[in-house]
């Protein structure tokens, strides 16, 4: 087959999670559902909720997962489900944003920032807000709000704010706060939390995304938010989802023999592999670095993670190029290896972001290339 030819493109460009596959292949029909042709027809779920669009049985098992992980504080929060949490950033900034004030609101994130923020801030051209940047350079006076991502996406670091004053309002988007990825040292209780089970369970094409959210109002100005852009969320993918977080919230309580590990304990196991191996054919080249972590204690796990210097679990490589490379994305091209480069994340180009979410046929022939890599001619010293 032309696409499997060892000299094939490798798009590792999208966090593109098919590393999930294998887990929910082994899971076979557990996580199937059929749906009657009768069933979710109504517009509504839950007319006595302030989100009358959320499945109860999502929610439950949303709620059920979070007890189980203890990643979140779950407690006196609105629960908002949304087509994504890509919806669910939209709908926080139509939340927090004043409809009034004399100028747009300005949304800040630190650098490297994810690097669908300042599209998904501007996109609209909105009178209400408007993208202003790296948080640790903001320094304008008056209202703001500051998107947190923490693990951050890219460099897989654990973050707080970073705008160096207080009256900002915080949306703190933990779509990696899960232990597959990140030691979990405590339950986050922000304001507004942001996940998805795109990065939690692998299943971003369902597009289910979810809040929790502590203040009333601003939750009924995102369901408001929600209700105008696509009046609700699909019942099905709620459905589904809720499937698929049980399979996996039983998978920890009841974990069988290794061949049928908790979904966390499987997909971690296979970050750090990959990792490990990454590094080793990192150093071989001479040509890039990576981030280090330090060792931190994870609740759930009850020990440390990442103990081995070095070792790491994050969902994505933030690789440097050191000179004489300057631009990582244009020299990890030639090599057929498509990635997305510092500048979408408010960096320079000798940054790239490298997906380690994909199949092991592309993993495996990405770090073979690295392996092999040579300075170009043009750029030897
Ligand atoms: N926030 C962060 C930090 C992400 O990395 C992503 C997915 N790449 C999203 C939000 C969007 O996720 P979803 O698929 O739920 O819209």
């Amino acid at each position: 087959m032309a696409g499997n030819a060892p000299d094939r493109t490798i798009n590792l460009d999208h966090g593109d999670p098919t590393l999930y596959e294998h887990f929910w292949q082994e899971k076979g029909d557990r996580a199937t559902i059929v749906i009657p042709g009768w069933q979710s027809m109504s517009y509504f779920s839950d007319l006595g909720n302030l989100c009358w669009f959320l499945e109860p049985e999502f929610a439950r098992e949303v709620l059920r997962l979070h007890s189980i992980v203890g990643n979140a504080v779950t407690e006196d929060r609105h629960i908002v489900v949304g087509t994504g949490s890509t919806q669910l950033v939209q709908a926080a900034l139509y939340a927090l944003s004043p409809q009034d004030a004399q100028e747009p609101i300005s949304v800040v994130s630190a650098a490297p920032y994810y690097s669908a923020y300042p599209a998904l801030v501007d996109c609209l051209k909105s009178g209400i807000h408007k993208w202003a940047g790296d948080a640790a350079k903001f320094n304008k006076e008056g209202p703001f709000i500051e998107l947190i991502t923490s693990p951050n996406n890219p460099d897989g670091y654990n973050r707080g704010s970073a705008v160096n004053r207080t009256g900002g309002k915080l949306v703190h988007d933990l779509a990696y706060y899960w232990p597959q990825y990140a030691a979990i040292s405590s339950p986050a209780d922000h304001e507004i939390m942001l996940f998805t089970v795109s990065k939690s369970t692998g299943h971003a094409g369902m597009r289910i995304g979810w809040a929790f959210v502590k203040d009333r109002e601003v939750a009924r100005k995102m369901v408001k938010f929600i209700e105008l852009s696509t009046i609700g969320v699909s019942k099905d993918s709620q459905l589904r989802a809720a499937t698929v977080l049980k399979v996996v919230s039983d998978s920890c309580e009841h974990p069988g023999p290794a061949s049928n590990q908790s979904l966390f304990d499987e997909v971690h196991n296979l970050m750090v592999a990959r990792w490990r191996r990454l590094r080793g054919a990192v150093k071989q080249s001479a040509l890039f670095t990576l981030p280090d972590f330090s060792p931190a204690f994870c609740r759930f796990r009850g020990q440390y993670f990442e103990p081995q210097p070095g070792s790491s679990s994050a969902a994505f490589a933030w690789l440097r190029c050191e000179e004489p490379l300057e631009d990582c994305q244009v020299f990890l091209r030639k090599y057929k290896i498509l990635t997305r480069s510092g500048r979408q994340f408010g960096v320079g180009p000798q940054y790239v972001r490298i997906s380690l979410l994909d199949r092991d046929e592309n993993f495996n022939l990405f770090l073979e290339r690295v392996s092999t890599m040579d300075l170009p001619q043009s750029a030897q010293p």
